[in-house]
């Protein structure tokens, strides 16, 4: 089997899983429980947030353990923008919540409007957590367009700011094609107006620099098993100044803002994986790249009205995404995997949905091409060889499927 939807999820890593072994098994402890076993966890908790913290350049009591990108998203679009309008939140790490406190970014402001922005291209983690904001809370959300490579244009998002706007989500680099959004530029415009930024980083992480500070933004969303760490765990990265409602109440573990005991275990296969992805990066991301673009030429070479969705270079070193014509993108998945190379038309999270995705919509792709996409996302493991063999079974798949017509 060549697997190529290393975008979907990743199997655990043997290093992951070996530094989790003993928070399973011997070193069982609940972080909270205040004898000797209870503090070898919280120690391995600790641990494990320093070493998040140490990838992202924040403060280990800027990292929330969630579990994974969906709800490290949902915690920051939720929290962040009820927190803002609410002023009555706990503070990033630990602060006191007090009635009215002052705004959470620009300093001493009075509560925000209820309005977020987010981009059209976001994963539904945000799109979903904005219209409950919408539907339940009142809000208003504005929904910055991009360009036909999926790109956000930065006076676009610009205009669509208030300086009391309570929150703005972009994320990082897109799931179905690989887009990279000029994070640093972006952030820096909400700044300008005093906005909580947020940007999901969950495909990013293992290709794209995840420092806080370089970035300059507010939050930031990750998920283990898109790096070689387990399903069901993840963080948000959230600055100090930021205030955030929590979503899950009980025993005010992670500082308040997400109750219940920690996944010790989990925490620490985290950080094995993103340590480890980090210290891989860079020769990963560039060997990566070039084997991407080989394939990219090869099937636009061989594989007729064949067209690259998302942006030519912009893009993480892992998606190679098309569109191919007329020929159904779930067929080409189907016969692809009958030639033992895997797949996905679009993304794992709309699977078995046969509505054109949202995303290329967002790009102007026209709804009936949009049925025909198709994603391979290679893994740093990926070879030539691999890719050699998925062109070859990708041009018969796909005139097998015209030969038929
Ligand atoms: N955000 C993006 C961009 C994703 O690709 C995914 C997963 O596919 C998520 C969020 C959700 O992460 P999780 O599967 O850990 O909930």
């Amino acid at each position: 089997m060549i697997y190529l939807d290393a975008a979907a999820t990743t199997p655990v890593r043997r290093e992951v899983l070996e530094a989790m072994w003993p928070h399973l098994t011997g070193d069982f402890g609940n972080p909270s429980s205040h004898h000797g076993v209870g503090e070898s966890a919280a120690r391995a908790l600790a641990a494990a947030r320093a070493g998040v913290a140490g990838v992202l350049g924040c403060r280990p009591a800027e990292v929330v353990f969630t579990s994974g990108g969906t709800e490290a998203d949902n915690l920051a679009v939720k929290g962040i923008a009820l927190a803002a309008v609410s002023g009555r939140a706990v503070a990033g790490a630990g602060a006191v919540a007090g009635a009215r406190a002052p705004d959470a970014v620009s300093g001493g402001r009075p509560p925000r409007d209820r309005h977020v922005v987010i981009s059209a291209v976001e994963h539904p983690a945000v799109v979903e957590s904005a219209e409950y904001l919408q539907r339940v809370h009142g809000f208003e959300v504005t929904t910055v367009p991009v360009d036909s490579d999926g790109l956000v244009v930065p006076a676009e998002f610009a205009a669509a700011l208030r300086p009391t706007t309570a929150l703005a989500a972009v994320m990082y680099a897109n799931n179905e094609v690989g887009t990279v959004q000029p994070i640093a530029e972006l952030a820096a415009l909400a700044r300008e107006q005093g906005v909580p930024f947020h940007t999901d980083a969950v495909q990013a992480a293992g290709w794209l620099d995840l420092r806080l500070d370089a970035l300059g933004v507010d939050s930031l969303g990750l998920s283990g098993h898109k790096l070689g760490a387990p399903k069901g765990v993840g963080a948000l990265a959230v600055r100090q100044r930021v205030r955030v409602e929590p979503l899950v109440h009980g025993g005010g573990q992670e500082r308040g803002r997400r109750s219940g005991t920690e996944n010790v275990a989990f925490a620490v296969g985290l950080a094995a994986a993103l340590t480890l992805a980090e210290a891989e990066r860079a020769e990963a991301a560039a060997r990566t790249t070039a084997l991407r673009d080989r394939f990219i030429e090869a099937v636009l070479a061989r594989v007729p009205d064949a067209r690259l969705t998302g942006h030519p270079t912009s893009r993480l070193p892992s998606v190679a995404s098309f569109t191919f014509g007329a020929t159904s993108g779930e067929a080409v998945l189907l016969q692809l995997e009958e030639r033992g190379v895997i797949v996905s038309s679009g993304s794992a999270c709309a699977a078995g949905d046969d509505d054109p995705s949202p995303v290329l919509l967002a790009m102007g792709v026209d709804p009936v091409e949009a049925q025909t996409a198709v994603r391979f996302t290679l893994a740093s493991s990926t070879t030539a060889a691999d890719l050699d063999t998925a062109a070859d079974a990708l041009v018969a798949s796909v005139s097998a499927l015209r030969a038929l017509r």
